[in-house]
């Protein structure tokens, strides 16, 4: 065997974007020895890419806010697919997180009466978004890693090491779960600096890995997002979760080619950015579906007159939920009413004066300026839908993040259920700490309960080390970079906003091909520099995860014949009562493929079904579930 490295924790946590940390703060905060491992540089995860905010019914900005609105927003945006418990979880929760986040040391946004500022969002009944301008996710990550610094220094100051009880591994890449049995035992890794082998000895891991948005062409996700949490549970035998659901958000840049995808914040239509068509209409009044009819307005001056007046008017209709509007560009586009670059146009520069603009949103200003060379205090931006947020993921029990395998737990992007068929914006960042939090806690108390602790047998790393050189051992086989474009084509032309059977079935035959040519990717030695730093590696590790992601996106999707949600069919337009008791759940097959069941949805509590109308409920529930 190469030479590896080892070392113990209690609990391992694969990941350091906002679920990570926060689930590594909860362990070490509860006197366990935890390392962080991330695949990119500390401190580099999507969580920092994160806009708009955290959303949090504090109703610092309108009072009727509370968890109650929150809870049905999310059920809503979700389209009634939630884990409800999640939901509840989550929208009881969310505003004591924030608040945590503030005591140490978040520089949140302030109102004129000098409370934590919030924003508008798509799907949002109140102003809700705690943020920071459009760099929330930057002070979310840089709040949590100075917690983790101050915990070692309380560290050093007890045992005269810093990383006595919190060790960050970044650059760090863990290609598979070990086990001992049915249970968790650890996991081994890669050092991208070094390419040298790590083995982690663990009996509780948390996995906060994110999304698989590499998985897709157009996609406002960096290079990390390759699914690894997902396919890591999977072939360590757990389940995910309604795989079929997944984000497209309306707004990504589509020009110039190189940056096509890039988001562009739903803050700028919460701060009152509309969009038109190539004709100069406000194209969302005519895609308000029956559902939202009640809630949204029915011409552009009620909407307008919203953003000062909200009690007594309805809110715009560019203000629904994301996947409403990314099928509405779509359509338009389509229609043959694009911009000249594909898009459609987003305006804020007629509805705000420059320095607000440039005040609320300096990230966009600056992005468009210096990618697209457009001054968005002075013209329209063009935007259209990019692969954003993967709803489905690890399947977990709601109030531990406890995964099906023993010792495996999963919090964040990477984790499903909690957003249903579609993520209201602002949702995620705290989500991750919400459920963060649990996973943590709920790691520490699985160790507390064990008996025997696991041990890490021979086989499995020996197994685990020899998948991760295969790709030497074929010097001349297959370039990993055409394979992953063929992937990503597959999978945004064939599986992408608007899905049919017959393209679902093409791209299902696609991905059997993909298989083979996976196994078949090769690399070759890096010479005197050995494995350090080798992309070519990277990515033919990274693709047998986003072939396996890929596979539970497509065969779900086409087993869902229904449209809910991140999931559209042409030819099931509609919502289907019958199918929403339905959970897609995928596992891995004998031949290593994907096997699909159908799973009952848990039915809702009835409190909670109180706090919905009942003609709002006959929109989604069977005759039967209604109260
Ligand atoms: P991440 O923050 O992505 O962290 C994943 C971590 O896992 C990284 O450290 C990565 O290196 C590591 N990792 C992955 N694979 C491995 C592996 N094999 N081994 C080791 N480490 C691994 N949500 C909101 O609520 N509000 C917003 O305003 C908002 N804006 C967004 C803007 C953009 C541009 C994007 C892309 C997303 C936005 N989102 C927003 C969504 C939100 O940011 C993400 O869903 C969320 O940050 C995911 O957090 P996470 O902790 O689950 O994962």
């Amino acid at each position: 065997m190469t030479e590896l490295e080892r070392h113990s924790y209690d609990v391992v946590v694969i990941g350091a974007g906002g679920a990570g940390l926060r689930a590594a703060i909860e362990a070490r905060l509860r006197g366990k020895k935890v390392a962080v491992i991330s695949k990119s540089l500390f401190g580099k995860a999507h969580t920092v890419m994160a806009e708009g905010g955290a959303a949090a019914a504090m109703g610092n900005v309108n009072s009727n806010d509370n968890w109650q609105v929150h809870f049905r927003d999310t059920m809503r945006g979700g389209k009634f697919l939630n884990s409800w418990r999640m939901a509840e979880l989550h929208a009881k929760e969310a505003p004591e997180r924030v608040w945590e986040l503030e005591a140490w040391g978040a520089l949140f946004d302030r109102t004129k009466d000098g409370k934590i500022s919030q924003r508008n969002f798509g799907g949002h009944s109140y102003p809700r978004l705690a943020h920071v301008g459009d760099r929330t996710g930057l002070e979310l990550i840089r709040t949590t890693q100075q917690k983790i610094v101050s915990l070692q220094q309380e560290d050093h100051a007890e045992f005269g090491d810093y990383e006595a009880r919190i060790k960050v591994w970044a650059e760090t890449t863990v290609t598979k779960l070990l086990k001992d049995g049915d249970r968790i035992c650890g996991a081994f890794a890669y050092v991208r600096e070094t390419g040298k082998f790590v083995v982690f000895e663990a009996p509780a891991i948390v996995l906060a890995t994110g999304g698989i948005g590499k998985a897709f062409k157009v996609t406002s996700n960096s290079w990390e997002y390759t699914g690894d949490g997902h396919a890591l549970a999977l072939l360590a035998g757990a389940t995910l979760l309604n795989m079929e659901f997944i984000q497209f958000h309306p707004t990504g840049m589509v020009w110039p080619p190189s940056v096509k995808g890039i988001l562009v914040t739903e803050s700028v239509r919460g701060d009152g950015g509309v969009l038109t068509n190539s004709e100069g209409e406000r194209f969302m009044f005519n895609y308000v579906p029956d559902v939202f009819k009640d809630q949204y307005a029915t011409t552009p001056e009620e909407g307008d007159r919203w953003y000062t007046d909200a009690d007594n008017n309805r809110r715009p209709p560019e203000l629904l939920p994301r996947d409403e509007v990314a099928r509405a560009i779509n359509s338009e586009v389509k229609a043959g009413r694009g911009s000249p670059q594909g898009g459609v146009f987003l305006d804020v520069s007629s509805r705000l004066p420059a320095e607000q603009i440039i005040k609320k949103l300096p990230s966009m200003h600056h992005q468009f300026k210096e990618l697209a060379d457009v001054d968005i205090t002075k013209e329209p931006m063009q935007v259209g839908p990019t692969c954003h947020y993967v709803m489905g993921g690890v399947e977990v029990d709601p109030d531990t993040g406890a995964a099906s395998v023993p010792g495996l737990f999963a919090a964040g992007e990477c984790s499903g259920g909690m957003h249903g068929s579609n993520r209201l914006g602002g949702n995620s960042l705290t989500d991750l700490l919400v459920f963060g939090r649990r996973a943590g806690g709920g790691a520490v108390d699985y160790l507390e309960g064990l008996a025997e602790p696991p041990a890490v047998p021979d086989a499995e790393v020996e197994a685990a080390q020899a998948e991760a050189l295969a790709p030497f051992a074929r010097p001349d086989g297959e370039n990993p970079y055409a394979v992953h474009a063929d992937l990503q084509a597959t999978m945004n032309e064939l599986v992408g906003i608007i899905r049919t059977e017959s393209e679902l079935q093409a791209a299902l035959e696609s991905l059997v091909k993909l298989r083979d040519r996976v196994s078949g990717v090769g690399v070759k030695d890096a010479g005197p520099g050995g494995r350090g730093y080798h992309p070519g590696w990277h990515l033919a590790l990274d693709l047998r995860n986003m072939l396996l992601v890929s596979e539970c996106v497509a065969k779900a999707a086409l087993e869902r014949q229904e449209s809910r949600g991140g999931h559209t069919r042409e030819d099931y337009p509609g919502m289907s009562a019958e199918w929403r008791k339905v959970n897609l759940v995928c596992s891995l097959s004998g031949d290593g493929g994907v096997a699909l069941t159908h799973q009952p949805l848990v039915p809702m509590r009835t409190d909670l079904l109180e706090l919905f109308e009942t003609s709002e409920l006959k929109k989604y529930l069977t005759e039967e579930e209604l109260p």
